[in-house]
C-alpha cells in the first residue's frame, strides 16, 4: 500500500471551508487506497499576525519564546484538520511535531530537524487513520520547541515522507498551495509566467533558495537527498502540478528554466583586506559559526596587496553579522561598508552547464532596460545579479512593522527595479513560451507522466550514500556529494570597469559570439563607480577571448586593464545545502588556508562551492578537499 503525504500551505486552511476541501483530498487519497498523512501550516496570515502581536510587546523577542508563540498557529490547524476529517467520516488523529519525535537542534527561529521517530506516525497509519501532523515546528534535545523558518511547513512535510520512506514505506508528497505548480517566475510579479511540468531537485533547490518562495528550500534538499517523489500542485483543483525529480537528459537542453527574485538581501563590502590564504576563512568561519550564511561573495584579485569582498547577508542578519565582524575587520585593518537597498535577480538552469550566451543574453535584459549590477556571481546551474534599489519613501519603510507581513511579498512590493529587472529577464529568455517540459511534452513520456525514480544523485561524502541516508540521526547534515578539479580552465580579469549599465552586456556578447563557453563569473564593486570583473573560459579558448575582451574593452574605456591567468584551476564542492549549512564553506577555506593555499574567486550556490586557485596546487588542493570532506 502506498503512502502518500499531503502538506497544505496558509492559504489553503484559511477558512473552515478550505479547512474541509483539504480533509476531502485527504480522504480521497485514502479511498483510493493509501496510507495518508497530512501535514500543515498555521491557518491564512495567522503567523504573521502573532508576530505582529509580539511585536507589541517587544521590538526584540527572545527566540525561544516566538517558537513557543508561533507554533501555536500550526497546533490550531491540527486539530481543525482533524476535526474535520472526523465530520466527513473518516478516522483522523492529529499530532504536534513534538509528540512525533521531530527532534531539532537548538537554533530558535531556524532549528534544523536532526531525526523523526516514526514509531507513533507508523501505528496511527497502520490503524487505518489519517494522521494529521503540525509542520513548522519540533522540539529540541532539552524538550523546548522549535520551529524550521518560515515556511518550513514544507520542510516537515518531506521530511516526514523521508522518514517514512526510510521506515519502509512506499511514499510520494505532494504540496498543496495556492498556484498550479512552479511557474518560471513569481506568477504574482509576472502574470504570462509559465508553469513547469518538471523540475529538477538542483533546479528548484537553486529557485528556492534565489527567493522562488513557492517552496521551503530545505524540504528539496530532504527530496533529494533521500530520493522522495514532490509534486508542487493547486489546492483548489485537481490538476496535474509540477514534478520536482532526479534531473533528465532533457533537461540540459534547456539553459534558463526559471528567474527568481531577493528582496531580502543585504550588501557588505569589506574593502583594504590583506590579500593572503586564510583571509576569506577568518571572515567566513567567524559568520559560519555564528550561524549566518552568506549568500553572494565575490572576491577581487588584490590590487597592491589588498582585496576587497562584497557579500550578501539576510536583511534580518544585518546586525548580527556587523556586530561579528566587527572585531575581524578591525584586526586586518580593513573597512567594512554596508551599501542600500538590493534585490537579487537570478536565472537557473540545468542546460546552462553546456549552452554558452546565458550570461550575455541575461545582462543584455538589464542593460536594455538600464539597469545596473553591482555584484554578479554564478554557480553551477545559476547566474544571480545584484542589482541596488532607490531608496524609498520614508513612510513606506517605517510601514514594515519589523518581522510583521509576511516579508518575502511585501519586501518584493518594494523591490521596483528588481521587479523590473526580473520582467525583462523573463521576457528576454522567452519563459513564457512553451518549451520542453513547460507544456511540451518530452520524449515517450507523457507530459504528466514524471515518476520521480531513477538512481540517486547524491552519493554520500562519508563514502556510502546508503549508509548516510539510511540513518534517521542527522537527517538534515549536509551530504557533500563529491569534490572536483577543473584544471582546463583560465582566467580574465577586467580592473577598473565603469560602473555602467551595458558593459557586460558588450563585454560576454564578444565572448559568446566567438561561441566560448563562460564558467564562473564574479564582479565585484572595488571602488564606488568602478568594478572588477573576472570570468573563467577553457584555457584553449584565452587566446581568442583575450583578444575579444581586449579589443570590447578598449572601446568601453582604454584604461581598463585586461589580464589573462592561465595558469589557475577550479575546485567544485558538490552536494545539498552548500550555502545555508554555513559549515560547509568555513571547511573549505578551512582547509586551503591550512595548506596555504589563497584563494583567488568564490561562486557559492546551494549545490556548488566554487572557487579559483593558483594552478600549480590544484593536485594538492584537490587532495586536502576530499580528505576534509570524507569523499573518495
Ligand atoms: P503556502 O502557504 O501554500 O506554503 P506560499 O505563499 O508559501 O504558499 O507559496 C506559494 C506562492 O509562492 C505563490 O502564491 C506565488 O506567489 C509564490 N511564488 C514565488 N515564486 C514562484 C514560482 N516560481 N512558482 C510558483 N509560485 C511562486
Ligand atoms: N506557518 C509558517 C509560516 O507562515 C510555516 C509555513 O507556512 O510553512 O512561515
Ligand atoms: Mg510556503
Amino acid at each position: 500500500m502506498g503512502l502518500v503525504i499531503q502538506k497544505f500551505g496558509g492559504s489553503s486552511l484559511a477558512k473552515a471551508e478550505r479547512v474541509l476541501e483539504a480533509a476531502r483530498k485527504a480522504i480521497r487519497a485514502k479511498s483510493e487506497g493509501n496510507m495518508v498523512i497530512v501535514v500543515v501550516s498555521a491557518q491564512g496570515s495567522t503567523t504573521d499576525d502573532l508576530i505582529a502581536k509580539a511585536n507589541e510587546i517587544t521590538p526584540q523577542p527572545s527566540a525561544r519564546e516566538m517558537d513557543m508563540l508561533l507554533s501555536t498557529g500550526e497546533q490550531i490547524s491540527i486539530a481543525l484538520t482533524a476535526m474535520a476529517i472526523h465530520e466527513l467520516g473518516e478516522k483522523a488523529v492529529s499530532f504536534t511535531g513534538p509528540q512525533i519525535g521531530i527532534v531539532t537542534d537548538s537554533t530558535h527561529r531556524k532549528a534544523r530537524i536532526k531525526k523523526i521517530d516514526t514509531s507513533k506516525l507508523v501505528e496511527a497509519v497502520e490503524t487505518g487513520h489519517i494522521v494529521v501532523i503540525a509542520g513548522f515546528q519540533g522540539m529540541d534535545e532539552q524538550y523546548d520547541i522549535t520551529t524550521l523558518g518560515r515556511g518550513g511547513s514544507d520542510t516537515t512535510a518531506v521530511a516526514v515522507a523521508a522518514a517514512m520512506k526510510l521506515a519502509g514505506y512506499d511514499v510520494e508528497c505532494e504540496i498543496y498551495t495556492d498556484v498550479d505548480g512552479v511557474y518560471s517566475t513569481d506568477p504574482r510579479i509576472v502574470p504570462d509566467a509559465r508553469k513547469a511540468d518538471a523540475i529538477s531537485y538542483d533546479e528548484m533547490l537553486e529557485m528556492a533558495s534565489m527567493g522562488a518562495g513557492v517552496m521551503h528550500s530545505r524540504s528539496i534538499e530532504f527530496a533529494k537527498k533521500y530520493d522522495v517523489p514532490l509534486m508542487v500542485r493547486n489546492s483548489r483543483s485537481d490538476a496535474i502540478g509540477t514534478w520536482i525529480v532526479p534531473e533528465a537528459e532533457w533537461m540540459g537542453e534547456v539553459p534558463v528554466c526559471g528567474v527568481a527574485l531577493a528582496a531580502d538581501e543585504a550588501r557588505l563590502v569589506l574593502e583594504g583586506v590583506p590579500d593572503r590564504p586564510g583571509i576569506s576563512h577568518t571572515i567566513f568561519a567567524a559568520l559560519a559559526a555564528a550561524n549566518i550564511a552568506t549568500d553572494m561573495i565575490a572576491q577581487s584579485v588584490g590590487i597592491g596587496g589588498k582585496a576587497t569582498i562584497g557579500f550578501t547577508v539576510l536583511n534580518n542578519e544585518l546586525e548580527k553579522t556587523i556586530k561579528t565582524l566587527k572585531p575581524i575587520v578591525g584586526e586586518m585593518g580593513a573597512t567594512l561598508r554596508e551599501t542600500g537597498k538590493v534585490s537579487k535577480v537570478s536565472v537557473v538552469g540545468a542546460g546552462m552547464r553546456n549552452i554558452s550566451g546565458v550570461a550575455e543574453k541575461m545582462f543584455q535584459a538589464l542593460a536594455s532596460e538600464g539597469i545596473n549590477m553591482k555584484m554578479i556571481t554564478t554557480g553551477d546551474i545559476k547566474i544571480s545579479v545584484l542589482i541596488e534599489e532607490d531608496a524609498l519613501p520614508a513612510e513606506e519603510e517605517t510601514s514594515t512593522p519589523g518581522e510583521a507581513i509576511k516579508k518575502s511579498h511585501l519586501e518584493s512590493r518594494k523591490a521596483v527595479k528588481g521587479r523590473r529587472a526580473l520582467k525583462a529577464v523573463h521576457a528576454a529568455f522567452g519563459l513564457h513560451l512553451p518549451r520542453k517540459g513547460a507544456g511540451i511534452p518530452v520524449g515517450g513520456t507523457s507530459q504528466t507522466g514524471f515518476k520521480p525514480r531513477a538512481k540517486p544523485l547524491v552519493v554520500a561524502g562519508v563514502g556510502d550514500r546508503e549508509a548516510a541516508v539510511s540513518r534517521l540521526e542527522g537527517m538534515e547534515d549536509v551530504l557533500v556529494s563529491g569534490v572536483h578539479l577543473n584544471a582546463e580552465q583560465s582566467r580574465i580579469t577586467i580592473a577598473d570597469l565603469p560602473d555602467n549599465p551595458g558593459n557586460c552586456s558588450t563585454i560576454f556578447n564578444a565572448i559568446a559570439t566567438g561561441g566560448i563557453l563562460v564558467d564562473m563569473i564574479v564582479q565585484n564593486m572595488n571602488r564606488p563607480d568602478r568594478a572588477e570583473l573576472s570570468f573563467t573560459v577553457p584555457r584553449a579558448d584565452l587566446a581568442k577571448a583575450l583578444k575579444r575582451t581586449k579589443a570590447v574593452v578598449q572601446s568601453i574605456d582604454p584604461n581598463c586593464a585586461v589580464v589573462g591567468d592561465a595558469e589557475i584551476a577550479v575546485l567544485f564542492v558538490l552536494g545539498v545545502g552548500m550555502r545555508t549549512h554555513t559549515g560547509v564553506a568555513q571547511t573549505m577555506f578551512g582547509a586551503l588556508a591550512a595548506k596555504g593555499i589563497n584563494i583567488a574567486m568564490i561562486n557559492t550556490s546551494e549545490v556548488c562551492i566554487g572557487v579559483v586557485i593558483e594552478r600549480a596546487r590544484g593536485e594538492e588542493a584537490h587532495a586536502c578537499l576530499k580528505a576534509a570532506f570524507h569523499v573518495l
